[in-house]
């Protein structure tokens, strides 16, 4: 057994906050530390390293563990390694603590675990008895938190697996789906005027006002009629407005933001369509723009797939799992790899100020998997 809540204390004290939510230079940003770290223990082990490009600065990194005859199956493990910032929380986050057998620190959950466990079990087989026709690649995701670029990459790429296992706090569940994002600006345009003769213009921000409550009411009743059997239904929110400039002037423009969930089988299309067609059936209109630069569709991989039934059993689960946000795997999943979540902690505590995971729970997953490479030939 491997070390693996030492790993996950390495990992925290080597910052890799993603850049986006940093200023430009800042010395916690980017993935690079995390990588050169891995590599450096899996050289020791013999175990090759990559670092694949993704964008200016930033790479994929991913260990090969091939297997000592012809290769049959390719099994990707796929944390990312990135996190979000919290620099200006007190305390210091990229400094592990621990307290009663749970390790806290930015990460802890959100998915250096992962990656320890997912790193310590391929460490583990490498050192005794690998399997002889599957390969084994452990892939460090860049960029997971912002715009997905590192899964977006490899998946463009033309890369190939028999099975991704990405790694996010599932509570050591091996989650079959989940829901997808989008994100639209609404505008809605009126006409300015003088306060005083408001007649004389439109406001923008009254109609917007009958939007929001069409959105929050009516569009999500809509929703609720459709129910997946993992997931639940689809969901709307406003999150945020702006429109106007001072009191004593008719608003001219006004424009929201929306989070719509959504469900295995609906796309952005769609959900503009049907917007707009709502607003049509109230006589209102707003020009409807995607803010995303790449699609987050929702995953529905199917667990009969005999690697995912395999990996299922082997955890003795039996019941199913879907969770609510959004990960690697659908854009992985898209690109033609069949995909589940899978790795310890709970989503609960990530993006948390005091985000933590029980040690337990990484030496359970590092278990689990090192029995699931066992099982494969
Ligand atoms: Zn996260």
């Amino acid at each position: 057994m491997g070390q693996v809540d030492q790993l996950l204390e390495e990992l925290i004290a080597l910052p890799s906050v993603n850049p986006a939510f940093l200023p430009p230079g800042d010395r916690l940003a980017g993935e690079q530390r995390v990588a050169d770290y891995l590599a450096s223990v899996a050289k020791k082990l013999g175990l090759p390293s990559e670092h694949a490009p993704v964008c200016p600065g930033r790479t994929n990194l991913l260990i090969r563990l091939t297997p000592t005859h012809t290769r049959r199956l390719r099994i990707l493990l796929a944390p990312h390694l990135d996190t979000v910032g919290g620099s200006n929380l007190p305390g210091n986050l990229f400094t592990p603590r621990r307290k009663n057998a749970r390790i806290y620190g930015r990460g802890a959950c959100d998915t250096k675990g992962s990656v320890a466990a997912m790193f310590s079990a391929l460490c583990a087989i490498a050192r005794d008895n690998p399997p002889q026709e599957t390969e084994i690649i452990f892939g460090g995701l860049a960029d997971e938190e912002s715009g997905q670029a590192g899964s977006r990459r490899l998946a463009t790429n033309g890369f190939r697996a028999d099975l991704a296992i990405v790694g996010e706090p599932t509570q050591l569940k091996i989650v079959t789906a989940h829901k997808g994002v989008v994100w639209l600006r609404l505008t809605t345009s009126g006409k300015a005027a003088h306060g005083a003769r408001p007649e004389l213009g439109r406001n923008a921000v009254h109609a917007m006002a009958q939007i929001v409550d069409l959105l929050e009411t009516k569009y999500a009743a809509q929703l609720r009629r459709h129910k997946h059997p993992l997931l639940g239904r689809g969901t709307i929110n406003v999150g945020a407005i702006q429109g106007g400039s001072q009191p004593n002037i008719v608003p001219s423009s006004c424009s929201i933001m929306i989070d719509r969930r959504t469900l295995p089988g609906e796309r952005e299309t769609e959900v503009c369509r049907e917007i707009r067609q709502l607003l049509k059936s109230r006589n209102l209109s707003a020009k409807v723009e995607s803010l995303q630069g790449g699609p987050c569709w929702s995953l529905d991989t199917d667990p009969a797939q005999p690697l995912v039934a395999n990996f299922l059993s082997i955890a003795g689960q039996r019941k199913l799992a879907g969770v609510d946000y959004f990960s690697d795997a659908a854009i992985l999943a898209a690109g033609g790899i069949p995909s589940v979540l899978f790795g310890p902690g709970d989503i609960a505590q990530a993006h948390t100020p005091d985000e933590w995971i029980a040690v337990d729970s990484l030496e359970r997953a590092e278990r689990l998997l090192i029995r699931f490479f066992r099982s494969l030939p």
